[in-house]
């Protein structure tokens, strides 16, 4: 090694050593005749001095010194001088007083510094990435993750799972996102595709005989980029055989109680709370609610149905439904100009409107309709929602699924504005039995919620004759503060149902039997009960960490475009390769 310690490492104990250190200049001050800087690199910071004793070639050199430079420097470690010790440094007790100094590299243009107190843009972030990365709290961050990937892989071997690798060069998976594809060179014409998840040779691996498989694995989906989205991302995969959701679910609590105790010194008690997907869409309007607080979606329907509103009866006279929702303590925070905006935010989710209530000091609600509702059913309301003075009520008129949609994002919405949970509290629960499909109104035909290969529960095996959409699965959803972390399912393990599942959602027997193929041939050769899931390694990552963003847990993250700042990925390749490819580019491409 070119250092004898890291940056990090020198306390009291190394005074009189003598020592070696290397890394990035990160502040320099000039006290006049004596210099000291601060040295850095990913284990921390050390005071380095260059007083007059070092001698004046030395003294020369080190004024000449640039943050992000960097150096190597050789001395003898001292107590700071009385008064002058850090204590919120590990190395606060301590400086370097230097004898050599040798400059290993000078930093030239730097378009800003990773430890300026503001931080650039994050485009310019991401093209210089290198000088990013070199920010302490982005080192803590991959540190964590590193931890986390650790904890993980421990865990699962541990309790014998095998971890496998499967190809990134494939076919075509089932998750329901589009595919990135590669072009193959050997076969003109022909493609891979990214794996969207390694789903089908995980199943493969059961009816291998692997029992218990795990891999950290990439995965590719070709989507419009939300917030927390990437184009690649990292999961954490698994399978088991011989076992029902229980065990699956169980596995995945263990990880969690260990994680949470290990990472947040949180103690987690299992079994974690698990509420179905009806309850979760009833009471939150929502498969991922935000269980840190109530505030929960009320149906006021039958209320509705009997006042002279015509908004609220008509919608109840129609089969749809009105709900509501009780924001404590937010008749002083929403004013006027607040509720305007509060609409125009419900009307992003197709609901056409919303209507308020005030409860006034006296008890009595009060709204610019309230004229339309007799004294009896504005307090039916009001008990309903069981809103107290100083409450404020909203309601939502329409289908059920934009009551969902705008409620759940209503409800978010006032949780952060009137802060209804410590941001940095954690919980951990469970959405289980998914409908297995949802209609497809464009396409005519059912989709899978989960992928084509989840299983019914026993129960409602004939429901896939009689009423699909009633039909629930053995799915399972991990949820972190409203955030889906992870998601999984028992499979089909018979060749009968997986065909009858094809068959809803419109895929043929020849197109099943071209794509898939492989799957349900292996699905007549001996194939266990076998489930699984996926968690998202990059949303437990950010969420451990208390971030809000994916692309900050992400080492080399693209772009909400999809782009790839700094390589400038993607971009042109030579006619050639096309050549060899055969792939000629059309004329109609969008250039950029
Ligand atoms: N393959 C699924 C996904 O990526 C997870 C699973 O069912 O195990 O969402």
């Amino acid at each position: 090694m070119l250092r004898s310690h890291t940056c990090g490492q020198l306390r009291a104990s190394h005074v009189d050593q003598e020592v070696t250190l290397c890394g990035w200049v990160d502040t320099a001050r000039d006290h006049g005749g004596t210099l000291f800087i601060d040295l850095r690199d990913r284990y921390g910071k050390t005071q380095v001095v260059f007083a007059p004793e070092a001698g004046q070639a030395v003294l020369d050199e080190s004024r000449k010194l640039r943050s992000e430079d960097v150096v190597r420097v050789t001395g003898k470690v001292a107590h700071r001088p009385e008064g002058t010790t850090n204590l919120k440094l590990g190395t606060g007790e301590i400086e370097l007083r230097v004898k050599k100094l040798e400059l290993l590299n000078k930093c030239q243009n730097a378009p800003f510094f990773p430890t300026a107190m503001e931080q650039p843009g994050e485009d310019l972030r991401l093209t210089y990435r290198y000088l990013d990365l070199r920010r302490p709290e982005m080192q803590q961050v991959l540190k964590l993750r590193s931890d986390i990937i650790i904890e993980m892989r421990n865990y699962f071997a541990e309790n014998n799972f095998i971890d496998v690798e499967t190809p990134i060069l494939g076919r075509s998976t089932p998750e329901g996102a589009r595919d990135y594809l590669v072009p193959s060179r050997v076969h003109n014409g022909l493609f891979y595709a990214l794996p969207q998840s390694p789903q089908l040779y995980k199943q493969i691996l059961m009816v291998a005989g692997y029992d218990r498989y795990v891999q950290v694995a990439r995965c590719f989906r070709d989507e419009d980029l939300r917030a927390d989205r990437q184009p690649e991302f990292t999961q954490l995969d698994l399978e088991m055989s011989f076992v029902t959701h229980e065990d699956v679910i169980n596995i995945i609590d263990g990880l969690m109680q260990r994680m949470a105790k290990k990472f947040l010194n949180l103690d987690l008690k299992l079994p974690l709370p698990r509420m179905s997907w009806d309850e979760a869409m009833e009471r939150f309007g929502h498969d991922a609610p935000d269980l840190r607080y109530g505030c929960e979606l009320i149906d006021c329907t039958d209320i509705a149905a009997t006042v002279d509103f015509r908004v609220f009866r008509e919608t109840a006279d129609a089969g749809k439904k009105v709900r509501g929702i009780c924001a404590p303590g937010g008749a002083a925070f929403y004013s006027r100009k607040l509720i305007d905006e509060l609409t125009e935010f419900v009307k992003q989710f197709e609901a056409k409107g919303l209507a308020w209530f005030r409860v006034e000091p006296d008890g009595k609600l009060w709204s610019p309709v309230s004229k339309n509702f007799t004294e009896e059913q504005l307090a039916k309301f009001k008990e309903r929602v069981q809103a107290k003075p100083g409450d404020i009520i909203f309601f939502v008129a329409d289908t059920w699924a934009v009551s969902c949609k705008a409620l759940h994002n209503l409800r978010k919405k006032i949780g952060v504005d009137l802060k209804l949970y410590d941001p940095k509290s954690m919980n951990f629960s469970w959405i289980v039995e998914f409908p297995m499909f949802e209609f497809d109104k464009e396409e005519n035909r059912w989709n899978s919620m989960h992928h084509p290969f989840t299983a019914p529960r026993p129960q409602d095996v004939p429901m896939l004759d009689s009423d699909p959409g009633k039909a629930r699965a053995v799915a399972y959803d991990l949820v972190i503060n409203g955030s889906e972390a992870g998601g999984g399912t028992i499979r089909i393990h018979d060749q009968a149902t997986q065909s009858k599942v094809f068959g809803l959602l419109g895929i043929d027997a020849e197109t099943a039997k071209n794509r898939f193929g492989f799957l349900l041939d292996a699905l007549q050769m001996g194939a266990p009960p076998h489930g699984g899931i996926a968690l998202g390694i990059d949303r437990i990552v950010m969420l451990f960490g208390n971030l809000d963003s994916i692309r900050e847990v992400i080492a080399f993250p693209k772009t909400q475009k999809a782009t790839d700042l700094m390589t400038g990925a993607p971009n042109l390749v030579e006619t050639k390769q096309l050549r060899e490819l055969g792939i000629k580019i059309a004329e109609t491409a969008t250039k950029t």
